[in-house]
C-alpha cells in the first residue's frame, strides 16, 4: 500500500509543557506541579534548552522545514519568569526555521499575569495568548480549586489590551459541580465584553484519583445530569453562534479566520515537536512521548540520554484509524479526496461497515466528498471515535 506517512517536510509545529502552576486544581491530572522552588524551576528549563539543542544537533533535516506554531501549553507557563519564555524562544528561533508569519500562543493564567510579563512576551514574539478562565463566577472558581478570582481574570484582559494582544482565546468548563445552566450562559455573555477570537469550551471530566473525583465520589459534591450537561453544551453552542463564532472543532470556537493553526496539526496529522516533560510528538510518521517524572525527565537529559520513548513507526492502518477519529474532532468534517491522496483508497474501502452503521444511527452524514458528525455525533462522539480505533 502507497502510504504518505506525513507531510513533514511542508510544516512543523513545536510545542514546549511548561508543568509550574501555583497550585493544583482540584480536577487536574495534567503533568503540572505546585513548584515554586527557583531551583528547581531552573533545573527544569536548563534540562527544555538542552533537549532542543540536542534534537535540532540530530535531526539536522528538520532545519529547513518551516516551523509555523509554536505553543506554550502546561501547568502555567506565565507561573514563571519570562525570561524563561524568552530564552526557550530564542532557541526555538535559533535552532528551526521558524517563519515569519509563525503562530505563538502562550497559557496564561489570571493572577499570575502581570504588565511586565506580557510585554516582554509580545517583544520576545508571542502573538496568541490562552486564557484559562472556566467560570466567571467566584464559588465555582473556588469549588475547581483555582487560584484566581473573577476580579483578576478582568486585569488579565485590561493588561493583555494594553499591551496589544488583540488575539486570544478564554478557557470555558461546563458539566461542574453545582453549575446551573444560568452560570454558563453568564460566563460566555460576559466574556462577549473582551471579543475573544478564540473559545475553548470544555465538559469536565472527573479523573480517577483527583480531589475532585473523590468529592463526588464521597456524595460531597453533585455533578449536573447527563441531560443537564448536553443542554449546557447546546446552549453555549446556540449562543455563541448567533455572536458570530464558527464551531470549528467539538470543544473549539473561533471568529472566521482565528482557528487555532497549532491545535488544527493535531487533528490533521500533521507533524509536531513535543519538548519538555511528558511532552508528545508526531515526526517522521512515529508517535513520541517523554517522560513525565520531573527529576527523571531532568537527569535524562543532564546524563546526555533522550527524554522520549519512541514508538514504533506507525502501521498504514494505524494512521488512517488517527487520521479518521482525530480528523472527525472538526466540525467541517474529513474529505475522501484527502485521504485517497494520502492513503491511496477511499476511507469507504477501509471502514465501510464502520462509516454505514454511523450514518444509519444517525451520528454520521456523507454528502458525497465530506464525511462530518451530525448534531447527535456530538452528544455521542466517543461512539464515533471508537469505531475508527
Ligand atoms: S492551572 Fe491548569 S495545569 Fe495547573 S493545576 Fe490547574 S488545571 Fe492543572
Amino acid at each position: 500500500m502507497n502510504v504518505k506517512k506525513s507531510n513533514q517536510f511542508e510544516q512543523l509545529g513545536i510545542y514546549c509543557h511548561i508543568p509550574f502552576c501555583v497550585k493544583k486544581c482540584a480536577y487536574c491530572d495534567f503533568s503540572s506541579f505546585e513548584c515554586q522552588d527557583e531551583k528547581m524551576v531552573a533545573r527544569y528549563f536548563k534540562a527544555l534548552y538542552q533537549e532542543i539543542i540536542n534534537f535540532a544537533g540530530q535531526n539536522k533535516d528538520t532545519a529547513l522545514v518551516p516551523v509555523d506554531t509554536i505553543y506554550f501549553g502546561g501547568g502555567t507557563p506565565s507561573s514563571v519568569e519570562p525570561v524563561y519564555i524568552e530564552t526557550t524562544l530564542a532557541l526555538l528561533k535559533e535552532a528551526f526555521f521558524v517563519t515569519d508569519k509563525v503562530e505563538i500562543t502562550i497559557e496564561i493564567n489570571p493572577g499570575t499575569l502581570t504588565l511586565e510579563k506580557a510585554r516582554r512576551y509580545k517583544n520576545a514574539g508571542v502573538n496568541r495568548v490562552s486564557v484559562g478562565l472556566q467560570a466567571w463566577q467566584d464559588f465555582l472558581l473556588k469549588i475547581l480549586g483555582r487560584v484566581h478570582n473573577q476580579a483578576e481574570f478582568i486585569d488579565s484582559m485590561e493588561i493583555l489590551k494594553t499591551v496589544g494582544f488583540d488575539n486570544f482565546s478564554v478557557d470555558v468548563m461546563y458539566g461542574l459541580p453545582g453549575q446551573k445552566l444560568e452560570d454558563v450562559m453568564e460566563t460566555v455573555q460576559e466574556l462577549m465584553a473582551f471579543s475573544p477570537t478564540h473559545l475553548s469550551c470544555y465538559s469536565l471530566i472527573l479523573e480517577d484519583g483527583t480531589p475532585m473525583a473523590n468529592w463526588v465520589d464521597a456524595g460531597q459534591l453533585d455533578l449536573p445530569s447527563e441531560d443537564d450537561e448536553r443542554k449546557m453544551h447546546w446552549a453555549i453552542d446556540r449562543f455563541l453562534k448567533e455572536q458570530g463564532y464558527d464551531h470549528y472543532e467539538i470543544s473549539s470556537y473561533c471568529q472566521p479566520g482565528y482557528e487555532s493553526r497549532h491545535n488544527l496539526k493535531y487533528w490533521e496529522m500533521v507533524p509536531y515537536l513535543g519538548f519538555g516533560l511528558g511532552a508528545h510528538g508526531y515526526f517522521k510518521g512515529k508517535r513520541y512521548g517523554n517522560a513525565n517524572n520531573l527529576l527523571d525527565y531532568c537527569k535524562l537529559i543532564e546524563s546526555g540520554k533522550s527524554a522520549s520513548e519512541s514508538e514504533p513507526e506507525m502501521l498504514p492502518a494505524e494512521l488512517m484509524s488517527d487520521w479518521m477519529f482525530l480528523g472527525l474532532r472538526k466540525l467541517g468534517g474529513i474529505r475522501d479526496d484527502l485521504f485517497k491522496k494520502r492513503f491511496g483508497l477511499s476511507f469507504f474501502d477501509q471502514y465501510e461497515t464502520a462509516i454505514n452503521s454511523l450514518i444509519n444511527e444517525g451520528l454520521l452524514e456523507w454528502d458525497g466528498s465530506v464525511l462530518k458528525l451530525t448534531a447527535m455525533g456530538q452528544d455521542f462522539g466517543n461512539r464515533v471515535f471508537a469505531a475508527f480505533v
